[in-house]
């Protein structure tokens, strides 16, 4: 039966009172954009960008760009598409944007501390997406990665404002961020917890090492805190904060941040229907007792658990 409403259910997300907590997808080609806008996903909360240049050897020209995003673009109609900006570095390398070996990439000149010193790829990049912003009549938002301080958040949302993209947001994945989320929301226009590397930079653990899992594991309490902090600076500042880190696709955790006051939540598109599922069958209340729950464990598992056995018996 639960088997039933999870393929039947459709419409946007809500909890079963009627709290919104939008659905969205993470794509990173034309393939994966045309297999999600098929779909009733309310839009797209991470298009990683640099996952079409993995084998580039050289930057793509401005017109190319456009080409692609046209492609992209077109699967959503209205439906809002948010557009990272490269992430390139660490984990992510592109031959056409390597500043050289460092000690410590995941620490290093990644994301958008690159795009500052490659002003030219940025600045392409975003003169791309205006031109197939215009041509689709999308909506589109861009954002920023890595994004560690108020100075670098006003600086990106100006030189996309700058570029005719009116909607412009940084990731928080990086603990500065998210303790400053209330400042930074005051010179942005929103803000995407990227829990992956949130709990990479949290937890002092690479995110490469598979031994290390039980540290990067989202359901860290620690991480956890760093997710209801930046949710509150949301509030504070009026601006709405989501999640498109893969814990975003986990129902019970997808009720947690819900709880902690997400107004969005991306993920691979084939786990929405059970994100949409979990959420229908719990109040905005049940989200937030379930994410105090969880917060007040002092293990992953804990965590997991205590939230669980507040959980709806279906899930
Ligand atoms: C993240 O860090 O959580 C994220 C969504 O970005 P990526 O996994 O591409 O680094
Ligand atoms: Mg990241």
């Amino acid at each position: 039966r639960a088997r039933e409403r999870v393929a039947t259910l459709t419409g946007p997300g809500q909890t079963s009172d009627g709290h919104p907590v939008m659905l969205l997808a993470n794509i990173g080609n034309v393939a994966d954009a045309e297999l999600a806008g098929a779909t009733d996903v309310e839009g797209v909360g991470l298009f990683r960008t640099e996952f079409l240049h993995l084998s580039a050897s050289t930057a793509p020209t401005v017109e190319q760009q456009a080409a692609e995003y046209v492609r992209i673009l077109a699967p959503f109609g209205e439906r809002p598409v948010t557009v990272r900006t490269l992430d390139a570095g660490a984990d992510k390398p592109l031959a056409f944007a390597d500043l050289g070996p460092e000690p410590n990439p995941a620490l290093g000149r990644r994301g958008l501390r690159l795009m500052r010193e490659r002003e030219d790829l940025l600045d392409d990049q975003l003169a791309a997406l205006a031109l197939a912003a215009a041509e689709t009549g999308a909506d589109v938002k861009v954002m920023a990665p890595m994004v560690a301080t108020t100075s670098e958040a006003a600086w990106f949302t100006r030189r996309a404002h700058d570029a005719g993209l009116p909607t412009a947001g940084v990731m928080m994945e990086v603990p500065s961020s998210a303790l400053r989320a209330q400042h930074i929301l005051k010179v942005t226009d929103f803000a995407s917890l990227g829990t992956n590397d949130l709990a990479q930079y949290t937890m002092a653990a690479d995110r490469m090492v598979g031994e290390l899992s039980d540290l990067l594991d989202p359901w860290q309490p620690a991480v956890l805190d760093m997710v209801a902090v930046a949710c509150e600076g949301g509030r504070v500042a009026g601006k709405p904060v989501g999640v498109c880190g893969e814990s975003a696709g986990d129902p019970l955790m997808a009720l947690v941040l819900a709880g902690l006051g997400v107004a969005s939540l991306s993920m691979a598109p084939q786990r929405v229907p059970m994100v949409r599922y979990a959420l229908s069958l719990h109040t905005a209340a049940d989200c937030r007792r379930m994410a105090e729950a969880a917060r007040a464990a002092d293990s992953p598992d804990e965590a997991r658990e205590a939230a669980h056995a507040l959980a709806s018996g279906e899930l």
